[in-house]
């Protein structure tokens, strides 16, 4: 059984032809600049690495891409399409319709278009990505997973704001939270290392990436998580702001004269590591300057060491106390200083880091000295996978 995952992006496409027997990627790849004159597709199947310039003129043009390439007489990984028996679409925002991943139905993409106005940038590629693979693959079945979903069963108390009621009844304002497939597929694979079923685990996941979220999750289910209705909420990442006094953006307004665009880009695109080191969003460049003495670089690695602990905290507490921290994403799996200062001094806590471990690479690997109360884990976050689970699942 091949699973096909498609992750469609505003101008990208990607996506992962999955082996449900092995669990295997067969072959992978990403088109850039899709609406542009000029696109790129990058292909990979093993050894064969390819890339390919060509017009791609909207997401229709990048699934027919990939499916040709997919299928080519010469050199495809499959003989036709009838060898791809379902395909599973990342769907960045469900709303409060969907807790969990469902087979697309007339029904499913109207709910999905009702939800653009929740995700405006994220959800509209990825309907193009559905429509696309109607028209194509009329015969095969399609699933839509969403990164909202996990977070759907947070009680009120973790997903309301406290604004006037009105904002939640009628505009629908409330905490969503985000990078759900990421984990919940981590928190499942923690409660395989922990040997324990997951109903009797509380877990709390780090996703540290370009973007960054905290989720609190008991007995398999998140109860609170720091991205909000929007995924600039929580953490402070590479680019966005995370939290910060709302205040601000009134004061931004109101007495610099800027428009709420202009707001927008800065706690987007010019906040985090890069606003604060002024150099780069790439914990690398910034942890390669911090070592050469620079000190906004410093103080940007403080800052998002110390965000992210404040979130840990609150979480340790809400969960009353917690059998195991998993880190993971691009910050998560390979940043041993980060984790390191995250976690420094919590011994008393229970949270024991074991240097040696934590300086090691590897896989899903325990980074805790073997007597702390607490386990922490490096869990590498695998979301096509999650995704191609899913669509197994429900199409049998
Ligand atoms: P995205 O959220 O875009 O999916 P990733 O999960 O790929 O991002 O994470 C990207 C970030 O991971 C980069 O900005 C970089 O700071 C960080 N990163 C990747 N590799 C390393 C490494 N070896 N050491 C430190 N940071 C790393």
């Amino acid at each position: 059984m091949n699973i096909l995952v498609l992750n469609a992006g505003s101008s990208s496409l990607k996506y992962q032809l999955i082996n449900m027997e092995t669990e295997q990627v067969v072959a992978k790849g990403l088109c850039e600049r899709v609406g542009a004159s000029e696109s790129v597709h990058i292909y990979e199947a093993g050894s064969d690495e390819r890339e390919f310039v060509l017009e791609l003129h909207d997401h229709y043009a990048a699934v027919k891409a990939v499916l040709e390439t997919l299928t080519n007489p010469d050199d495809g990984v499959i003989k036709n399409l009838a060898d791809i028996t379902a395909i599973g679409h990342r769907v960045v925002h469900g709303g409060d319709f969907f807790a969990e991943s469902v087979i697309i139905t007339k029904e499913v993409i109207d709910r999905i278009k009702e939800c653009v106005p929740l995700a405006p940038l994220h959800n509209p590629p990825a309907l193009s990505g559905i429509r696309s693979c109607l028209e194509l693959m009329p015969n095969t079945q399609q699933v839509a997973v969403f990164d909202t979903a996990f977070h759907q069963t947070m009680p009120p108390k973790a997903y309301r704001y406290p604004l006037p009621t009105e904002y939640y009844e009628k505009h629908r304002i409330r905490r969503y939270g985000f990078h759900g497939t990421s984990h919940r597929y981590v928190s499942e694979r923690a409660a395989v290392m922990l040997n324990k079923p997951a109903e009797d685990v509380k877990v709390i996941t780090c996703h540290l990436g370009n973007g960054c979220s905290l989720t609190a999750v008991k007995g398999g289910h998140s109860v609170d998580t720091s991205m909000g209705y929007t995924p600039l909420d929580g953490l402070m990442m590479g680019t966005r702001s995370g939290s910060i006094d709302p205040a601000i953006l009134l004061y931004l307004i109101d007495y610099l004269d800027m428009n709420p665009r202009e707001v927008n880009h800065i706690i987007n695109k010019e906040s985090g590591l890069l606003g604060v080191s002024g150099l780069s969003n790439d914990l690398r460049d910034v942890g390669n300057a911090a070592d050469a003495g620079d000190e906004r670089a410093r103080l940007a690695l403080e800052l998002y060491a110390y965000s992210a602990r404040r979130f840990l905290g609150s979480y340790f507490f809400a969960l009353q106390g917690a059998d195991a921290i998993v880190f993971t994403a691009g910050v998560g799996e390979n940043a041993q200083k980060m984790r390191e200062m995250i976690l420094e001094g919590l011994e008393d806590l229970g949270i024991c880091l074991d240097l040696e471990r934590n300086s090691k690479r590897g896989g899903e690997r325990f980074i805790s000295t073997d007597d702390s109360p607490v386990k922490v884990m490096v869990i590498p976050t695998n979301e096509e996978l999650m995704i191609a689970k899913d669509v197994k699942a429900l199409i049998s």
